[in-house]
């Protein structure tokens, strides 16, 4: 049948404790589908990241409504990285878009997005963020510090104020699944697949409803997660710091030997000689941490655990979910 074959968005909503932006975010989306009701259809895929409030109440009524409307609920938080390979994995789209739940994604870029990749022949649309109007200072700064620190020292480049926000092809979400590592950081692995991407900026947007997951020491351990994720550099900062001090301690070794053979010998200098000791230690335990982070993360790697576990999908309140994928010919379900 013609209609069986028209395309399918997949709008993949990561949600933790998001019951109170959830119907706004519905009411939203819904809008937009009917805006672009000519040319596509929708898939509404919500996660649910093991929330603790009411969450999972308010997409079963979703679902039982609107058979656009699936969800995967976690057994517990995994956190937004998982719910996005979850997310990304089960979406059955022939494109698919990322949107956090908060509106902080507008999606009134989609229609936009959507021609980028129909007429103009991108890959994939993503979303940048040109202002960070409302956002504590101390964070912004931090932010673009790391962005600078993270573009000087790995190959794969970010570029600043990037959101998880875009629309891809199935082509490149395939891609990113193939990227089946465990320590995750997705808008590195976009960068990473490559494709052809258009950047779109956005001036920052406040949450709708509810408040930021995002703690300042979440997103700082976030950062350094991203880091030992696409970098190798930290490893060789012991090869730096090991070259440097054999190289002072050349120098040091004939500036002993000519006071010795000039002036002859005295026993001071002992307090120096802790100070030294005592720093270079540090250096060395410091590297030795380093080591100790990757070594870490490689030991997750190879226990292969997996990145989510389901608990609950849609299929628990509708069976027959036939329906929600008109261009899949409800073949997926037998
Ligand atoms: N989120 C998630 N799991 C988490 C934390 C956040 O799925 O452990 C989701 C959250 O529901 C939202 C998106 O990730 O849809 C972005 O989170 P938030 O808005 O709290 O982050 P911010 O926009 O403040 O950076
Ligand atoms: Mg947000």
């Amino acid at each position: 049948m013609a209609e069986r074959k028209r395309e399918l968005i997949s709008i993949i909503v990561p949600c933790y404790n998001e019951q109170a932006a959830i119907p706004f975010f519905y009411k939203e989306i819904d809008r937009i589908s009917q805006v672009m009701k000519e040319e596509t259809d929708f898939e509404l895929l919500f996660v649910d990241d093991g929330s603790k409030d009411g969450t999972m109440a308010v997409l079963r009524e979703l679902a039982a409504n609107d058979k656009r409307v699936r969800y995967v609920s976690f057994s517990r938080n995994f956190g937004k990285e998982a719910a996005m390979y979850a997310g990304l994995e089960n979406a059955r789209g022939d494109l698919v878009a990322i949107l956090d739940a908060d509106l902080q994604d507008p999606p009134s870029l989609l229609p936009e997005m959507y021609a980028s990749i129909k007429n103009d022949g991108y890959d994939s649309v993503a979303t940048r963020r040109s202002t960070r109007k409302g956002e504590p200072k101390l964070r912004s700064f931090f932010a673009r510090v790391f962005y600078k620190l993270m573009n000087r020292i790995s190959k794969t480049e970010l570029v600043e104020g990037a959101r998880d926000f875009r629309l891809m092809t199935r082509q490149m979400v395939d891609s990113v699944l193939s990227v089946c590592e465990y320590n995750r950081f997705t808008k590195g692995i976009f960068t990473w697949v490559g494709y052809k991407t258009r950047w779109i900026e956005y001036e920052n947007v406040e949450r709708i409803a509810g408040e930021t997951k995002w703690s300042f020491w979440k997103l700082f351990k976030y950062s350094l997660e991203c880091i030992m994720a696409f970098s190798t550099v930290p490893l060789a900062l012991s090869s730096f710091f090991g070259i440097l001090f054999s190289l002072i301690a050349v120098i040091g070794i004939v500036f002993v030997i000519v006071r010795q053979a000039v002036w002859g010998g005295s026993a001071y200098g002992w307090a120096s000689t802790v100070c030294i000791i005592l720093f270079v230690a540090g250096i060395q335990l410091f590297c030795i941490g380093i080591l100790g982070q990757y070594l870490a993360k490689t030991y997750l790697e190879t226990k292969k655990r997996p990145i989510y576990i389901a608990k609950e999908t849609e299929k628990a309140i509708r069976p027959d979910n036939a329906d929600a994928a008109p261009n899949s010919g409800g073949k997926e379900n037998l």
